[in-house]
């Protein structure tokens, strides 16, 4: 079985690919300007038994995606599962919006999924088999001033989420999400200090969630106990949602 999880250099996507290779794939390792750290990772999971391969690919560019698709499947043969997780945050109040910023979280963050989901879904349509995890955030359902557009981008993978979920149902293909809470990743680093303090203030839970914990979340997704779920995202953020 192979997987491949785009943005798996660092943070949650190298958390799932170090999962995926411990339930026994062979694991697709997507970077975009990181080699060493995705050159790591897949060292890790070679040192687990499994195939690894590094793809340098940006996921907002279209013929990048085909390629590093073509790349996996002749190398890893095929691909079951994809986790889409490549993802960028570019906090910014609505007035200090710039077009450019706009234009990058809309490309990575939507385009790049759809455009992994469609080379995954032809390559799974072949087997009438797979699965696509798409990693999206406690901010597609919670307002978070600053995080407008992003907020909106993950809104839009949900969104994708379902409706893919109800394409790909007949070809055998489930299409599930994850809506993580805040992770410790590199991500959160931009965040300043009294403001995560506020943030932990709000989880019900009072910690920040681990990158291990959305990758435990990934597995169970692809367990038997989900095999009747598709197109749901499942919250997973120590309760600031609610
Ligand atoms: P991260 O630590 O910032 O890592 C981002 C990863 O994505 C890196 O591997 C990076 O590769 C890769 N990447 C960025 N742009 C890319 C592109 N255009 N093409 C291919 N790869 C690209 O992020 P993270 O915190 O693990 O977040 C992963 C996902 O979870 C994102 O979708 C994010 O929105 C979501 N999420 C995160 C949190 C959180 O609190 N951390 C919460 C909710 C949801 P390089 O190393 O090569 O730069």
């Amino acid at each position: 079985m192979v997987a491949l999880v785009t943005g798996a250099s660092r943070g949650i996507g190298k958390a799932c690919a170090l999962k995926l290779a411990d339930l026994g794939y062979d694991v697709a390792v997507n970077y975009v300007r990181n080699r060493e750290a995705a050159e790591e990772v897949a060292e890790e999971i070679r040192a687990m038994g499994r195939r690894a391969l590094t793809i340098a690919a940006d996921t907002s560019d279209e013929a990048a995606v085909r390629a590093m698709f073509r790349t996996a499947a002749a190398e890893l043969s095929g691909i079951d599962v994809l986790v889409n997780n490549a993802g960028v945050v570019d906090d910014r109040y609505l007035l200090m919006l710039t077009e450019e910023s706009l234009d990058k979280s809309l490309a990575v963050n939507i385009k790049g999924y759809f455009h992994c989901a469609q080379q995954a879904a032809l390559k799974m349509m072949k087997k009438k088999s797979g699965m696509i995890i798409n990693i999206s955030s406690v901010s597609s359902v919670l307002a978070i001033p600053g995080q407008g557009v992003y907020s909106a981008t993950k809104a839009a993978v949900n969104a994708m989420t379902a409706t893919l979920a109800k394409e790909l149902a007949r070809y055998g293909i489930r299409v599930n999400g994850i809506a993580p809470g805040f992770i410790q990743t590199d991500m959160m680093e931009h965040i300043p200090a009294e403001q995560k303090e506020a943030y932990l203030s709000s989880i019900p839970m009072g910690r920040f969630g681990k990158p291990a914990e959305v990758a435990e979340a990934v597995a169970a997704l692809l367990s038997p106990a989900f095999s009747y779920m598709t197109g749901q995202t499942l919250l997973l953020d120590g309760g600031l949602s609610l």
